[in-house]
């Protein structure tokens, strides 16, 4: 018996408007208890919404980087259900009327069909503290899109990968800072097994997942699960179940609701939503180039391999870091070494994000230009890149106060080679001898003596010579 998993995922992501999607209270994160709400997000009775025209932009902007088709007509509906986190009893949100529809991501060329992408308000939150429940409504009417993808994805992996995309996309487009620990991006799990070739099976819904990692974890769980209950000859039930992030297992939480559920129905108190073609038009402009288009021309432009374009548009502000630099140091490839070796090294050894670098492009390629004008060798060079990491001092400063520029000038160079001829006469009679690797133990000695600072090219050139060599 071939089973396969088959997986939708819903995501749910706050907008970077500043104020909420049907009322004028901000969105700020972090602020005290319901200090950010007013009458129409407590759904006191009598008032009315007004809908947020920024909110609408930022939702075509994500329709169209998804590559949905923005239709010209939809609306919002109420979701009708009771908890103490909804003081209206309802939620807006949009049901068969989407904004935005038909859209796919591309996942290294599989695609994976994005059905629709709606709007809707986010509900307040719940805090449970020893033996009293509070509830804090700032987050009511935080303006959301949900993107609900078609059943494509097929293993727990695949998810992950899906999520990287969606949160990378939204990212680049900046309509959300997709920060998952302050609950900006948020994501449901639909999962069914079937065999292979056949119809859909039953599907489980897995809710508050708040990883990346924590839905591959949980979908691992689930589809063994449920591939077990198949195997024994039982039936899966349709129900929405939570993930238990230390056990590491799904639990049921209820039976699914199902749309007569929630007896939608148009939301009276606002307008169908009509979006014009100009407006459409003129948003796409607003479209950035994304990370796939990024690194495709990143390897055309820069003849970088796809493995360095992918690591350096995985954000958007890596890819205009390295960009910035090629600006005063044209070298691509150069400048990819040290920014993905040196730089996200030291960045990971240290926890630290390249926003809160002090590593700046104009102090990176000042270095890179130092070292090719042969002030400092590509060695010291690691050096002084440490400490422009650390202190985010310009690199001619460091090695002034440490002294580690190059050692050029003939007679100094001579000085030290005679100093290392002269305590090693066995190398030198080794390479008389004709094993001209004894060069290299010598050079490494000079190296030594001089820190590093020796001009590699002139000190090898001026060995020779001494060594007798006509050079
Ligand atoms: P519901 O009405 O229960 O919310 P939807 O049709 O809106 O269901 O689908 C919600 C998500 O579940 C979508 O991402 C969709 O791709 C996914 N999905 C639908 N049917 C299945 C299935 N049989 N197995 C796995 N995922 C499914
Ligand atoms: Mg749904
Ligand atoms: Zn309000």
């Amino acid at each position: 018996m071939n089973l396969e998993a088959v997986i939708g995922l819903e995501v749910h992501c706050q907008l970077a408007s500043c104020s909420k999607i049907f009322c004028s209270c901000p969105t700020k994160f972090g602020a005290l208890p319901n200090t950010q709400v007013c009458p129409v997000c407590l759904g006191l009775p009598g008032v009315l919404p007004v809908f947020n025209k920024r909110v609408l932009e930022l939702a075509i902007i994500s329709g169209l980087a998804l590559s949905c088709k923005i239709n010209n007509h939809s609306r919002f509906h109420r979701k009708n259900y009771f908890y103490p986190d909804l003081p209206k009893a309802y939620q807006i949100s949009q049901y068969d009327e989407p904004l935005a529809t038909g859209g796919s991501i591309n996942l290294d060329g599989k695609k994976i069909g994005i059905t629709r992408l709606h709007l809707e308000e986010d509900a307040g939150k719940l805090m449970h503290a020893e033996g009293a429940s509070l509830v804090d409504f700032n987050r009511c009417g935080i303006p959301l899109i949900e993107i609900v993808s078609e059943p494509d994805i097929r293993s727990p992996e695949e998810a992950y990968a899906y999520l990287t995309e969606i949160k990378a996309i939204l990212q680049y487009t900046e309509v959300s800072n997709c920060n998952m620990e302050e609950g900006s991006l948020r994501c449901d799990v639909n999962v069914s097994i079937r065999r292979e070739g056949e119809g859909l099976g039953e599907k489980v819904e897995i809710k508050n997942l708040n990883s990346f990692r924590g839905v591959e974890k949980a979908l691992h769980y689930e589809i063994e699960r449920q591939i077990e209950v198949i195997k024994s000859g039982r039936k899966v039930f349709q129900e929405t179940r939570l993930f238990d992030e230390k056990k590491q297992v799904t639990f049921t939480m209820r039976a699914k609701e199902e749309a007569k559920d929630y007896r939608y129905f148009p939301e009276p108190d606002l307008l169908p939503l009509i979006v014009e073609k100009e407006q459409i038009e003129s948003l796409k402009s607003q479209v950035p180039e994304l990370a796939s288009q990024k690194k495709e021309r990143f390897m055309k432009d820069y003849g970088l391999s796809e493995y360095d374009a992918k690591i350096l548009t995985s954000t958007k502000e890596m890819a205009i870091f390295f960009e910035t630099c090629l600006r005063s140091y044209d070298k691509p490839k150069i400048v990819n070494n040290w920014i993905t070796t040196e730089l996200l090294g030291l960045l990971a050894e240290k926890k630290k994000k390249l926003a809160d670098s002090l590593v700046k492009p104009e102090l990176l390629t000042k270095m890179l230009l130092l070292i090719d004008d042969g002030v400092i060798s590509g060695k010291i060079g690691k050096d002084v890149f440490a400490e422009i990491f650390a202190s985010g001092k310009d690199p001619e400063e460091i090695i002034k106060e440490k002294g580690l520029v190059q050692i050029k000038d003939t007679d100094s160079l001579y000085l030290v080679i005679d100093e290392v001829l002269s305590e090693n006469p066995q190398a030198i009679k080794d390479y008389q001898e004709g094993k001209k690797k004894a060069v290299g133990s010598l050079i490494g000695q000079i190296m030594k003596k001089t820190m590093g600072r020796a001009n590699p090219e002139l000190a090898n050139q001026l060995l020779l010579k001494r060594l007798g060599e006509d050079i």
